[in-house]
């Protein structure tokens, strides 16, 4: 089957929210989704957007396996918990996502002379009244795991205390998050109503509007908590990877506006029977290899010649050979997946961030550019590959290593080829880069 799908390079955000605006703008700028950011940026470490959204143990997403294996919605599942339309605890409050607000910009004009800047205050978008500013989507901004709510995030919090506690270790870097359009969609699971369903063309994930009856299992449901309640038409919406965009071949809104150009989007061709097996692995260090395991090479002939059989247009197959997504995840084998613990088989991988190597007894850095001395120093890294691997491998850290240092062997090599030095083939031979 084929397949949307998208990685981010998180080495090149800036964090400048652009994607989210422009989103915003094209999508959410709409009264009863005023809280709602389908594509958001949250500083890590951080407790992202809605706060604590990972607790899965809180909100009840994703899935687990149960004793003979099989998976189970997490959150019980469409027919055990329809009590939960009327009182459902595992639903985010407006104050877990933020109060949005205006300001008062007639102020800015209408103020006498004085001697001071009249200040615009904030006013509810919600009540229209006047209000304190207390959270926010990305609340916990570049503060690099110093903020009184650091304590909330579960990665940050199952690590050392010295990570925490010392200045010199602080780090922090950006994680834009859409929709996954996940394999294994909890959300489509959890809808008692069959209104969310996953486009069998290219497996966007959508929510059909008239079958919608606003009974938010999905929001639930969600461990990435990316379904949203419109409190003006009573339905979710969510993000729709842009697809009248893309059906009239255009890039989404987030990939084509993004200032640092680090949104890599394609087509993947993948085995649908294999899904549910690479979901239920048990083991972390298997995950991974198990959810690459699905997706199918297609530069493959015999891949090609099944997916054309299945129906999938000759046209598309070529995009998926072209499309840099396959490369990033299974050739290259830089790009990971987010949180593939929650079994949902996302399809918004991410190639992780290379930070300088800190050595915290003299003072001084480097920039990552000598992967010898990035080899020798893994674990001086700035941002640790624990928290990386919290985030991507579900704790395992010899894959984060392995990308990490196949990304430093790349940007020597290529800083190499501009300087028009000759590369060492120490560093190609270090990473197998030289085909050993
Ligand atoms: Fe559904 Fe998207 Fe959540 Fe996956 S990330 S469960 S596709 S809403
Ligand atoms: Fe990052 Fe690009 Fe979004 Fe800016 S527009 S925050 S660089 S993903």
């Amino acid at each position: 089957m084929a397949q949307m799908a998208m990685v981010m390079n998180l080495d090149k955000c800036i964090g400048c929210h652009t994607c989210s605006v422009t989103c915003k703008q094209a999508w959410t700028n709409r009264t009863g989704v005023e809280y709602v950011w389908f594509n958001n940026v949250e500083t890590r470490p951080g407790v992202g957007y809605p706060r604590t959204y990972e607790d899965q143990e809180r909100w009840g997403g994703g899935w687990v396996r149960n004793k003979r294996g099989r998976l189970k919605l997490r959150s019980g599942g469409r027919f055990t918990k329809l009590t939960h339309i009327f009182s459902n605890p595992t639903l985010p409050e407006i104050s877990d996502y933020y109060e949005p607000w205006t300001y008062d910009y007639d102020v800015l004009l209408s103020a006498p002379q004085g001697e001071h800047t009249p200040v615009a205050r904030p006013k509810s978008l919600l009540t229209g009244k006047d209000m304190q500013i207390r959270w926010s989507a990305n609340w916990d901004d570049n503060l690099g795991g110093s903020g009184e709510t650091m304590a909330d995030d579960p990665i940050l919090a199952g690590m050392s205390q010295k990570v925490q506690a010392e200045f010199e270790q602080a780090f922090m870097f950006y994680l834009p998050r859409i929709c996954e359009h996940c394999l294994n969609p909890s959300c489509v699971a959890s809808c008692p109503s069959g209104a969310m369903y996953k486009r069998a063309e290219d497996g966007i994930v959508l929510v059909d509007q008239d079958a919608c009856r606003g009974w938010r299992m999905c929001v639930s449901g969600c461990p990435y908590k990316k379904v949203y309640f419109n409190h003006k038409t009573g339905k979710a919406e969510k993000c729709t990877m842009c697809y009248p965009r893309l059906e009239v071949g255009l890039p989404t809104v987030c990939s084509e506006t993004c200032v640092g150009r680090l949104r890599y989007l394609g087509l993947v061709l993948y085995d649908a029977d294999k899904v549910l097996e690479a979901a239920s692995v048990e083991d972390p260090t298997e995950l991974l290899d198990a959810q690459r395991s699905v997706l199918l090479d297609p530069n493959d002939p015999a891949v090609v010649d099944a997916a054309t059989a299945s129906g999938i247009p000759r046209d598309w197959v070529t995009a998926a050979q072209r499309s840099p997504v396959w490369a990033l995840i299974s050739t290259y084998q830089v790009a990971l997946p987010l949180h593939p613990e929650y079994r949902t088989m996302p399809m918004v991988w991410y190639v992780p961030p290379l930070s300088p190597v800190v050595d915290v007894v003299t003072g001084s850095g480097n920039d990552g550019e000598d992967a010898r001395t990035l080899f020798a120093a893994i674990d001086k890294l700035r941002i640790p590959v624990e928290y990386l691997a919290g985030l991507f491998t579900a704790g395992d850290t010899a894959p984060v290593t392995g990308v990490l240092q196949r990304l430093a062997a790349m940007r020597a090599h290529m800083r190499n080829v501009n300087l028009g030095v000759e590369q060492d083939p120490r560093i190609a031979g270090a990473v197998g880069m030289d085909g050993a």
